[in-house]
């Protein structure tokens, strides 16, 4: 911040509040703008496309200014928000004309962050995390909390790998951090685009429940976020549930690049939900239970029993159509309670919200009855926990009005019969304006002036207006002129002005009257927060395991088995998003087989046959099963899952600058270190980032790893047709492959898996599907069929064995330009970079 010489007094405040708010915009309220100096006035003009302006600048003082109407700031923070920042709101604290030449008052009465910022409705169906981590010696510290509907969890992990896996599973955009927190591990939560917010003190002065937590650091952990929230919001943080400690090993681990990878919650090409396991499952009705289906996606279970549970639940759901039905029509009218509740905590509450949580009480007791109708004895015992809260429902019934406006404090909003003290302001209004109406008929009458009128305004008050053509009719004696307009003349009389402060003071005595019983009732509502969060709770699971009956049934998806052997069994699966999306019932089932002598299937198929599906199928229907959905099978019995592991795709890590092959090697990595026999492994392609020899070599040696130490289920895709041979050596390893046939030359694809390796590539056939030219096609014809006649190195199982690395990939050389060509010079470079780009790894 330049150092002027002498500042303005008002400068002075707006650096002294500057200086506590330093990594924040400041928004500061000068008369009906809020401006922005010096350097966050040059960066807030570049987003939020602000004129740039100097404050001063007759008097030499430069300073950098840009500002925006006090009325539409909400969208010019949204957007800084939007992008990573901070803003911190500076508002007036008195009427400016009472500062009598004084400086004015101000204050900073709310920091919006990105972890902080509530009520974006397009966002109601995601959580927005904010989080916090501690380091000790051996583990970090991650709690999270969801300002908006009051969540906080807090864990421990080991390693820094865990930590930023989370983080990213959260999906949090802003993290809390103590000044001391090692700056290493934040260069790089920076990358990922996390905004990392730094509090030196402690608040000490709350109250919070931290009973349910045992361990002490994640006590400290958890202090450090709610410290950080009671700085920025600087209002009641009432609806905060207790904090809970989780156990990230008591559910199905999946790591960052696994979850996106199979795109259960993002499509990898457009970023949307649309194409997602998250897309297929929701048929939620509210958003609390689309907000919960994604956090049961993002931790499937491990504990049969609890997943045995929700399988009778979708089941009793899939046995009661009507039940369902008429359930699912309530539910649609219930709004989003936990949103509602953070709301009343909050005190931004209004008379809207205060109808929708009545609306949605009013849902509770048919819902109640449906669900016990059906009569099943562990839907009833559940359902009869619901407590359906009827006093708050009662209350807000009795008291608010059915169209309540969304002000609180311009009246309108209680109902008639509530306070008798208010009742009697309101006759009086009501009585006034009837008195109004009454006179503005005997005046008409008086002076025959037929279209006198009565009107209101601010400056004085209610008044006879009369048109000019009839201010000849006026009687003088009684009306008194006190404006004059373009085409009426304005009068006020002494009946008028005595009747006025009647109605005024009846209309002024009632607004605030009813807001101060407004906010008694949301004080009321207040101290029931917990019953309806709990309510809400209930219901969001119900709505999840009715949208999973919903699915279940329109897919024909079976309840999987569990069972504890180390061997899994689907029979006829399918890949329930691209079973969707693919038109006309075309999609092919498959089994998928392990046998308790299985850990790896080895599968082959042509490019473009349907591996990738195969697999993805596979671990899609495992992460279903474990969230307590039915699958899409004919029949599936399998164990649990502990961990799954993938290596799909070959999708840059952009962020981190590591290319495909690095990031291959890193995920395999991860999945030989700290897979276990109840993991399971998806490997597209593994090695085909490198040179055929170094790839297919690094393959086999990860396979022989798998199946000697690892022994997880493992899928392993490869185009290395050598590796087959491996089924003879590893009594653990099957060959699979993806059928198709060639028609006439053509390639038809079967997507069928069958038993035993493919028995070619028809890479060709796929390159002539993609349209490369005859040229290239013939020509990489000729030079397969001279390997395949050399073929050096595919036919002894030895040499699978023991690749040597060194052992120079065999070439054909090009062939001489002896074709008829229509430009010899150009086509003999294509072939020679065909040649070099065939295979790059002989050509040094
Ligand atoms: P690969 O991994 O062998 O290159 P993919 O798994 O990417 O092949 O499949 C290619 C395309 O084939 C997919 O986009 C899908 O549309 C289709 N496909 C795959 N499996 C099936 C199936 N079982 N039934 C119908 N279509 C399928």
């Amino acid at each position: 911040m330049p150092q002027k010489t002498r500042e303005t007094p008002m400068m002075e405040q707006y650096l002294e509040y500057k200086k506590q708010y330093p990594d924040a915009f400041l928004l500061y309220r000068v008369g009906d703008f809020y401006e922005m100096f010096y350097d966050d006035a040059v960066k807030g003009s570049q987003i939020l496309e602000l004129t740039l302006t100097a404050r001063n600048k007759k008097a030499g003082e430069n300073i950098p200014m840009c500002g925006v109407p006090h009325h539409a700031i909400e969208g010019y923070i949204d957007t800084l928000v939007d992008k990573g920042y901070k803003v911190a709101v500076c508002d007036q604290l008195e009427n400016p004309a009472d500062a009598e030449g004084k400086m004015v008052k101000r204050g900073v009465t709310r920091v919006v962050t990105p972890g902080t910022i509530m009520d974006k409705s397009d966002q109601s169906k995601e959580n927005n995390y904010i989080t916090a981590i501690t380091a000790t010696k051996n583990v970090f510290g991650l709690a999270y909390a969801d300002l908006s509907t009051g969540e906080v969890k807090v864990t421990s992990v080991e390693n820094q790998l865990d930590l930023t896996n989370e983080l990213q599973n959260l999906d949090t955009k802003e993290t809390v951090v103590s000044g001391s927190f090692p700056q290493k591990y934040l260069d790089q939560l920076r990358k990922y685009g996390i905004l990392i917010s730094k509090i030196e003190e402690l608040e000490e002065n709350y109250t919070f429940d931290f009973s349910q937590i045992i361990d002490e650091s994640e006590v400290s952990t958890v202090k450090l976020l709610i410290s950080y929230l009671i700085k920025t919001q600087m209002r009641s943080l009432d609806h905060l549930k207790p904090a809970q400690s989780y156990e990230t090993s008591s559910y199905l681990l999946m790591d960052h690049s696994a979850q996106s990878n199979l795109e259960l919650f993002k499509n990898i090409r457009t970023n949307k939900k649309s194409g997602t396991l998250l897309w297929l499952l929701d048929e939620t009705k509210t958003a609390m239970g689309s907000r919960l289906l994604k956090q049961w996606l993002a931790r499937p279970l491990i504990s049969v029993s609890k997943l045995k549970r929700r399988q009778h639940f979708v089941q009793v759901f899939l046995d009661n159509y009507f039940q369902r039905s008429s359930f699912q029509d309530y539910l649609t009218k219930v709004y989003d309670l936990e949103r509602l509740a953070g709301r009343v905590a909050y005190g931004t509450v209004n008379g809207r919200d205060l109808i929708q949580l009545r609306t949605s009480l009013e849902q509770v007791p048919e819902i109640k009855s449906i669900l016990l109708d059906i009569g099943d004895d562990e839907l009833t015992t559940f359902v009869e926990k619901i407590d359906e809260v009827s006093d708050i429902r009662e209350l807000i019934d009795k008291a608010i009005v059915e169209e309540a406006p969304i002000s609180v404090t311009n009246g309108g909003l209680i109902k008639e019969g509530y306070d008798e003290q208010l009742d009697k302001y309101l006759d009086a209004s009501k009585n006034g304006k009837q008195w109004l109406a009454s006179l503005k008929a005997k005046e008409q009458e008086l002076t025959g002036i037929n279209n006198l009128k009565i009107g209101y305004n601010k400056v004085f008050g209610y008044y006879i207006e009369v048109s000019h053509a009839n201010t000849d009719k006026v009687p003088e004696d009684r009306y008194q002129r006190k404006q004059t307009l373009v085409n009426a003349e304005r009068y006020i009389t002494p009946e008028l002005k005595d009747k006025e402060s009647l109605i005024l003071e009846a209309e002024e005595k009632s607004k605030s009257l009813e807001y101060h019983l407004f906010d008694q009732i949301r004080k009321k509502v207040k101290d029931q927060i917990r019953r309806i969060q709990a309510l809400a709770n209930i219901l969001s699971q119900l709505d999840v395991l009715q949208s999973f009956s919903v699915i279940s049934e329109e897919y024909h998806y079976v309840a999987p088995e569990f069972i504890d052997d180390h061997e899994l069994q689907i029979v006829n699966g399918r890949h329930p998003v691209v079973e969707k999306v693919l038109s006309n019932n075309s999609y092919i089932p498959n089994d998928v087989n392990f046998d308790n002598q299985t850990d790896i299937l080895l599968i082959t198929g042509p490019n473009m046959s349907g591996k990738s599906t195969y697999m993805r199928q596979m671990a899609l229907t495992v992460i279903m099963a474990q969230i307590g959905c039915f699958v899409p099978a004919e029949s599936a019995k399998m164990p649990i899952f502990d961990h799954i592991f993938t290596r799909i795709g070959a999708a840059d890590d952009l962020i981190s600058g590591d290319s495909t092959f690095m990031v291959e090697m890193r995920e395999a990595n991860d999945a030989l270190k700290n897979a276990t026999a109840n993991s399971l492994i998806i490997f597209d392609e593994i090695g085909r980032g490198t040179a055929t020899y170094d790839g297919m070599a690094l393959a086999q040696a990860i396979i022989e790893y798998i199946d000697k130490h690892v022994n997880a289920m493992t899928m392993f895709s490869t185009h290395y047709h050598e590796l087959t041979e491996l089924e003879e050596q590893l009594p653990g390893l099957r060959n699979v492959h993806v059928d198709a046939s060639e028609e006439n030359g053509d390639l038809v694809f079967l997507h069928k898996v069958l038993p035993g390796p493919a028995d070619k590539s028809y890479g060709i056939h796929v390159a002539k599907l993609a349209g490369l030219p005859d040229d290239v096609l013939s020509r990489a014809t000729k030079i397969l069929s001279s390997l395949e006649e050399t073929s050096v190195h595919t036919t002894t199982s030895d040499s699978i064995k023991e690749p040597a690395a060194s052992e120079p990939m065999p070439v054909v050389k090009p062939e001489p330009k002896v074709e008829p060509v229509a430009d010899d010079s150009e086509i003999a470079t294509e072939d020679d970079d065909a040649q070099l780009s065939l295979f790059p790894e002989v050509t040094q």
